[in-house]
């Protein structure tokens, strides 16, 4: 017998329409790629993507084709995300900081059939356009301008589309488990690989970061995505805002620490959302500046760990709550958010600051095991310190990967994160790699997250990477890529003594190399793979 309950399917369009009627006054604060500020709101976010969904069917397109967007977190490109997923078609969000070369693959294997550009990436399309075989229109976020025209004949400018088009527009009633959104891995080995959502996956995740142990946003919050939309879909916050109402600020292309201090104190947000290097930019502008970011309640640290050291300065200067979260392109991305329970308010400050350190729990809609090898299904203890492979499912967790026909599970449906961790019996979860960044030592594994946070901890380094160097007797042991911060005299001898009453001597780096600047990927992560290629045989050299 089935319930005889209404059935309404999951879309997207039912967010926008949800903001545009009972939050339509609510701003949208936006920096242009020009840096001056557009203040708008969800009501004309809501017409302005009826707009362009009438835009984007007068070009023709049909069900379930591709528009890819390069763009900055700004509110054209927020207008057209509703458009495109609302009205059927596929959202294909790109990293512009891709190789040129990973940019036509991705854009030729999603097959779009049009590209949605700020005009700062206008040079990049003009050097790809030849190679891009299977687009028809090339759409430039923005007003007409003469100079974009030059370079690319054949474009059309959003804020002409979009005047020509009445904001009346019927959203199509899709089944929920149609596509509605595209994005790449960032491919650091072979190619990159699509990762298809869909309406329901989609809904369903946002349910998942606005609960109150997840990022606990609500229509009082202001919001400050600083993570890319091209990065997981912002980490999904421009479909939870909508769904909560909350005011967004988006940071267009100024990223750096001054820009965001300046957005935060001016715009009074409440909620920040970033990796950690876009962090220490803020904490040292904010430094600098002696702004105390007065209004910043909480932020969101993702993407790679984030260092104690880190949390407490914004605990302890800037009065922020810290949510370490974790998540990857396959699990849309919230796979945990560390938030406490009530049996942990009787704890000390100390002992509660430690239990913050971890990536967190799962939300319901997702389930975290660990095996005892990769793609394995043996599932090994939830102790807190025995350390496996770690292995996610639930409802908005990839399934296979875009034009590939076969599962990417494991045998018994789950997928296989790469990731190294614990948990403990609360479901509390902690990274202690990659799979690929471990260093294996004599037998030995050491975690290279737990002696780069350490460094990180010192007082005069502004950013530290520790990778695997191979070794004639260990086969492998640690050492340390460390950038020193200005005016530091710090020696390699310091550091080395530094680690010496923080972990067993056998895993502190067997060598520190300053640097002045450490290759970051496009979403500001670490590039361990391109410091082993250039450090990785040093200790067989000396
Ligand atoms: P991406 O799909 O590019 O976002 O990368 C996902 C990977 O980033 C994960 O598999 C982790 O290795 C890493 N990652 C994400 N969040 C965290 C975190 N809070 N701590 C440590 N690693 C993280």
């Amino acid at each position: 017998m089935l319930g005889n309950m209404m059935f309404q399917p999951l879309l997207i369009s039912s967010m926008i329409e949800h903001a545009g009627r009972y939050h339509a006054d609510t701003q949208v604060i936006s920096k242009n790629t020009d840096t001056n500020m557009t203040i708008t709101n969800w009501g004309e976010v809501h017409q302005n993507s009826k707009r362009f969904a009438n835009a984007l069917s007068a070009l023709g397109l049909a069900h379930a084709d591709r528009v890819a967007t390069i763009a900055w977190n700004n509110h054209r490109h927020l207008e057209s995300w509703y458009a495109i997923s609302g009205s059927g078609l596929v959202c294909h969000t790109i990293n512009p900081r891709l190789f040129p070369e990973q940019l036509v693959f991705i854009i030729n294997d999603a097959s779009d059939r049009v590209v949605l550009f700020d005009k700062t990436f206008t040079p990049l399309i003009k050097a790809v356009k030849p190679l891009l075989t299977k687009v028809e229109h090339f759409i430039c976020l923005d007003a007409a301008d003469d100079a974009i025209r030059e370079a690319i004949p054949e474009v059309k400018f959003y804020d002409d589309l979009i005047a020509e088009q009445p904001a009346t527009f019927d959203w199509p009633l899709l089944n929920e488990n149609a596509a509605s959104s595209l994005c790449y891995t960032s491919g650091t080995t072979g190619h990159p690989k699509g990762v298809l959502y869909s309406h329901r996956s989609t809904v369903l995740h946002s349910y998942g970061i606005i609960m109150p142990d997840s990022l606990n946003l609500s229509a009082r919050e202001i919001m400050l995505p600083v993570v890319p939309m091209f990065h997981v879909n912002a980490w999904g916050t421009p479909y939870a805002a909508a769904m909560v109402g909350c005011t967004l600020v988006l940071p267009g292309p100024g990223l750096d620490g001054a820009s965001l201090v300046s957005l935060i104190d001016t715009y009074k947000v409440s909620v920040a959302l970033g990796v950690p290097t876009i962090w220490q930019g803020l904490i040292a502008a904010a430094m600098q500046s002696g702004s105390t970011l007065e209004s910043l309640k909480r932020n969101v640290v993702g993407g790679s760990a984030c260092p104690p050291s880190m949390l407490k300065t914004f605990k302890e200067q800037f009065n922020c709550e810290t949510i370490h979260a974790w998540g990857m392109t396959e699990t849309s991305p919230l796979g945990s958010a560390n938030q406490i329970k009530a049996k942990h308010l009787g704890l000390s400050e100390e002992e509660r600051f430690n239990l913050r350190l971890s990536q967190g729990r799962p939300p319901f809609g997702v389930d975290l095991r660990l095996t005892d090898a990769e793609n394995g299904t043996h599932e090994i203890a939830r102790d807190g310190v025995t350390t496996g492979n770690l292995q996610i499912k639930g409802s908005w967790i990839l399934n296979n990967y875009f034009g590939k026909e076969e599962s990417a599970l494991t045998a018994d449906g789950w997928f296989d994160t790469g990731d190294i961790a614990t948990l403990d019996a609360d479901g509390f979860l902690k990274i202690s790699d990659r799979s690929k960044d471990l260093i294996k030592s004599g037998g030995e594994w050491i975690s290279s997250v737990d002696l780069e946070n350490m460094a990180m901890g010192h007082p005069e380094i502004a950013m530290a990477a520790v990778i695997a160097a191979e070794h004639p007797k260990w086969d492998e042991r640690p050492i340390l890529i460390a950038i020193k911060k200005p005016e530091s005299q710090l020696t390699e001898e310091e550091v080395l003594e530094f680690y010496a009453d923080k972990v067993a001597k056998w895993q502190i780096p067997d060598k520190v190399i300053f640097v002045d600047a450490i290759p970051l990927s496009g979403t500001g992560k670490m590039l361990k793979k391109d410091l082993r290629e250039q450090f990785g045989r040093v200790l067989l050299e000396s």
